[in-house]
């Protein structure tokens, strides 16, 4: 068993972030970090930090008809790329600096011809955004074989075989692990370390495809499922799983262990730290996830297993908060439907028909209220619902979501988070079965109160 190490985007932004990433590289073939996993470690890697958002503008611009405006961008981004990959020393330089404009040439001649069409399908822009995390892989690949690392570029298109579910690709397992088997597994027993660019994958008939924003952690554990790796671990900027989003409560702290449910609910509502799809391939296989800080690699960072923290009956009654902005609610108000069975089948239908996903859900005898996060089809939505009912729908909502196992051991844990919400205006409330969260929904330009309020209530002060 080995592992599986994806290194983020700020954890690939520059020539120092890729020395750092040969050293954790190197510490883990070592066995400096503990007792060594046998194999060789097999490494994902995002795009260049803020690279995947230019390519999003690019697409933009490729759709208005700013074919300069788009070419310039691009420009940019070659010198960016072309002088990290200068700065190989060996003899790889060449190929790797040669690969990578060659990446590029076809990608402006991708983007010119889109500009000219003024049109950019999920398809094509899927195409784009691949880019980032196929010169990214390819740079790392040759610095760690710069570095006297046996090391083998894989083209992650090759292996991760999705859905033709453009822009949010989902994963076929069996056809995916077979590609595992058969181009993977071979650059390990070599001996060498596989690098692969994450987020990207290929339909079965090659065309390019990603698994949405964020999704290089979601390829990290699918590799490390098919070749059933000891540990996945998620290289980044902060310690671990914080006890809050660093960018939203001051001092948020480290959460050092806790469980697959726990780390999947927190991701849904918007712990950024991870890709909310990471935990499944994980949870199947019962493979430990760890998140690490590559400024700080010799840090524990965040264990997440299956048990998760060892004092589930602790002090506190909470892992830890997230909160997920610019959700709308939609009320769905039917006094003719009243008692009627059915109801929730048809409404529920009509979100299905549109292929958005419903988020929180709360109800009452005359009223159903739910939050979606995906509002492209909210008009199509609200007509569909008219039919039977009345609708409102209110915009730039958020939500913020407590989660932690001890909950259900801690009756009084929900009265001290509406208690800490005292005179905050909440929408909607709702603990699920499972009890192991509660979910308030609220207004956007509430959240950084409400947050700071509960993290007080939870986690203290400092
Ligand atoms: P990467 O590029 O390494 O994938 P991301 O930007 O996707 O990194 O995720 C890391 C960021 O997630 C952190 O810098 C932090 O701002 C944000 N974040 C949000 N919620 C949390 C949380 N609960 N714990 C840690 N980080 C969080
Ligand atoms: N580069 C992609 C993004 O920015 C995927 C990732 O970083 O995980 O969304
Ligand atoms: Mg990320």
């Amino acid at each position: 068993m080995s592992v599986v190490m994806k290194f983020g985007g700020t954890s690939v932004a520059d020539p120092d972030a890729i020395s750092r990433l040969i050293g954790v590289v190197s510490r883990e073939l070592s066995g400096d970090r503990g007792p060594r996993i046998s194999g060789a470690p097999t490494v994902v890697v995002s795009a260049l930090s803020k690279v995947t958002d230019t390519l999003v503008k690019v697409c933009g611009l490729a759709e208005d008809g700013n074919g300069s405006g788009a070419a310039q961008a691009l420009d940019a981004l070659v010198e960016r790329h072309v002088s990290i990959a200068s700065a190989v020393t060996t003899e790889s330089r060449a190929s790797v600096v040669a690969s990578v404009k060659a990446e590029f040439d076809e990608l402006i001649g991708l983007v010119h011809a889109l500009a000219v069409l003024r049109e950019v399908s999920p398809r094509s822009q899927d195409a784009v955004l691949s880019v980032g995390e196929i010169v990214s892989s390819r740079i790392v690949a040759a610095a760690l074989a710069d570095s006297g690392i046996a090391s083998a570029w894989v083209d992650a298109r090759t292996v991760l075989i999705t859905d033709a579910e453009y822009t949010s690709a989902a994963p076929d397992m069996t056809a995916t692990c077979d590609r595992v088997r058969e181009h993977l597994a071979p650059v390990q027993a070599a001996g060498k370390v596989a690098v692969l660019g994450g987020f990207i994958g290929a339909t079965a008939s090659g065309v390019t495809t990603t698994l949405g924003r964020g999704g290089s952690d979601y390829s990290a554990a699918i590799f490390g499922a098919c070749l059933g790796v000891g540990e996945i671990q998620i290289w980044t900027d902060v310690d671990g799983m914080l006890t809050a989003d660093p960018r939203v409560v001051p001092h948020p702290r480290l959460v050092e262990q806790l469980s697959f449910h726990e780390a999947s609910e927190l991701a849904f509502f918007g712990a950024k730290v991870l890709h909310p799809s990471t935990i499944l391939p994980a949870v199947d296989k019962n493979i430990p996830v760890r998140i690490l800080n590559s400024r700080r690699p010799e840090n524990t960072g965040t264990r997440i297993t299956a048990e998760g923290r060892p004092d589930a009956t602790g002090a506190t009654g909470l892992t830890a908060l997230a909160c997920k902005r610019d959700v709308t609610v939609v009320d769905i108000t039917s006094t003719r439907m009243l008692m009627a069975h059915g109801f929730l089948r048809r409404l529920f239908e009509v979100f299905e028909r549109f292929k958005t996903p419903v988020d929180v859900v709360t109800t009452s005898e005359v009223s159903v209220s739910v939050t979606v996060d995906d509002t492209r089809r909210l008009d199509d939505i609200v007509e569909g619902l008219r039919h039977f009912a009345e609708v409102s729908s209110e915009r730039d909502m958020a939500i913020i979501c407590a989660v932690g196992e001890n909950l259900r051991s801690d009756p009084a844990a929900f009265a001290r988070a509406v208690n800490a919400l005292d005179r905050v205006p909440l929408r909607l409330v709702s603990q699920a079965a499972s009890r192991r969260n509660i979910t308030f929904v609220l207004r956007n330009a509430d959240v950084p109160e409400a947050m700071t309020r509960l993290h007080d209530q939870f986690f203290g002060r400092d």
